[in-house]
């Protein structure tokens, strides 16, 4: 008896050919992207010491809290696969010192994270973010440049419906005298508040505002803005950032009640919101964090970035435009044994002179091996049976309009070379 066949893990999922076209196009556009306005790749380990993420993220965190995947190796290590990327950023610039040359960085990086939150339609506890961060750049043009990013990486991958939500978290200087507003009204909101928030109103009360409970959103319609608590120079920090986005053209909406759910965010935060995805309306967040750098042991630097959920974009851009398969430019349809081994040497080496290749490995008719040619979308089919191998000639057929040329086997590689390359 065969034993039953492994399934993946709950909530982790496969990517698989006919979608990684797809996302192949994604990355390559966002690359193209970042490298037109000087980002350079990182790569950060998938894994890192527990403590970086409870220390950055903030341990009354949803993310810390609750989805962190958490373990003891063998060594009594506690790690943590990686939820964000922004924190492991940090700790490379960090530690490779990277700001004492130039602090003025700016970095992507794209790959899977890890949440353990509960999987449904564009959530999943493997998915994959695009990533972008500016570092040393406390002016309000990284802020712009990285909402114009997003908006013009959308418009290139021809994403249309999506808006700009932004506002601002304040600093250390004025976000205290906003907590206490708020935490008056979540006093006499605490009966409907949901249990989450009960603790969060004590210990994080800024992210009731981020709450999806329909009680605790009622709740909070008539929360203080922070717009009106803030400090003269987060103020006017963000006063430039809308200026300066409406002056490029960039629309956007003041949203009072975006805070996101992580803790290092300071002044400008943003996330572009979809109708094209249901319940999971974020595609992309991000923000200022003018004081991780800091807290994590380095000198302190202001930074900012943003994540694009690669899962959800993906979602939205095959919806729209599907993107093509490479199909063979050729496709070698040998006869018997003798020329399908001559077939093979021609088909590496023209594969290796870069062609697109493709042929049958087996005895198949030749019936059989045009109907393959056919599927795969080959533009042409080379014929090479016994006979043909005795006359020395092959036959060139041209998938779109039927015709056929005979070419002599005597330097074939070299003329199909010329042909396709
Ligand atoms: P959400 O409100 O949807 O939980 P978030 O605020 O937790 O999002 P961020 O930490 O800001 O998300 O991550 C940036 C982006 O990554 C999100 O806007 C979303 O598109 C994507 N993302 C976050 N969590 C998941 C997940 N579990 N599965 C798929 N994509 C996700
Ligand atoms: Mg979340």
């Amino acid at each position: 008896m065969s034993q039953p066949s492994i399934q993946l893990i709950r909530g982790f999922k496969d990517i698989l050919p006919g979608e990684t076209e797809l996302w192949q196009h994604i990355e390559r556009t966002a690359i193209d992207l970042f490298e037109d306005f000087g980002y350079r790749e990182i790569r950060i380990p998938i894994m890192e010491k527990t403590n970086l993420f409870a220390r950055s993220i903030g341990e009354d965190t949803d993310i810390v809290e609750k989805e962190m995947y958490t373990f003891t190796d063998r060594g009594k290590d506690l790690l943590t696969l990686r939820p964000e990327a922004t924190a492991s950023i940090c700790r490379s610039y960090i530690q490779h010192k990277m700001y004492a040359q130039d602090p003025v960085r700016k970095f992507y990086t794209i790959g899977p994270m890890f949440r353990r939150e509960r999987p449904q339609k564009g959530r999943y506890r493997q998915f994959y973010q695009i990533d972008a961060e500016i570092f040393g750049v406390a002016a309000p043009f990284a802020d712009v440049e990285l909402i114009l990013l997003l908006r013009t990486l959308f418009e290139r991958l021809e994403v249309t419906d999506t808006t700009a939500h932004v506002n601002s978290l304040g600093c250390p200087v004025c976000r205290p005298r906003f907590k206490e507003a708020l935490t008056g009204l979540l006093d006499a909101a605490a009966p409907v508040l949901c249990s989450d928030c009960l603790r969060r109103k004590d210990r994080n009360p800024m992210r009731v505002l981020d709450c999806k409970v329909p009680g605790c959103r009622e709740a909070m319609q008539g929360a203080p803005s922070i717009i009106d608590y803030l400090c003269d120079d987060c103020r006017a920090h963000f006063a430039t950032v809308t200026d300066t986005l409406a002056q490029l053209g960039v629309p956007f909406e003041v949203d009072k009640q975006l805070v996101r759910g992580l803790d290092y965010y300071t002044r400008t935060a943003f996330e572009i919101q979809t109708g094209a995805l249901g319940a999971q309306s974020a595609v992309a967040g991000g923000g200022r964090y003018d004081g991780l750098v800091g807290s994590l042991g380095g000198p302190e630097i202001p930074a900012i970035g943003f994540a694009i959920g690669f899962d959800r974009l993906a979602e939205i851009v095959a919806a729209t435009s599907p993107v093509a398969v490479r199909p063979p430019q050729l496709f070698i349809a040998a006869l018997g044994e003798t020329a399908r081994a001559k077939a093979f040497q021609w088909a590496t080496t023209l594969g290796t002179a870069g062609i697109g290749i493709a042929m049958e490995y087996g005895e198949k008719s030749l019936k059989a091996q045009m109907k393959q040619a056919n599927r795969q979308g080959a533009g042409q089919v080379l014929i090479v049976g016994e006979s043909e191998l005795q006359a020395g000639n092959a036959v060139l057929r041209n998938m779109a309009d039927k015709t056929q040329v005979e070419i002599p086997i005597e330097g074939i590689v070299e003329k199909l070379i010329q042909t396709f390359a």
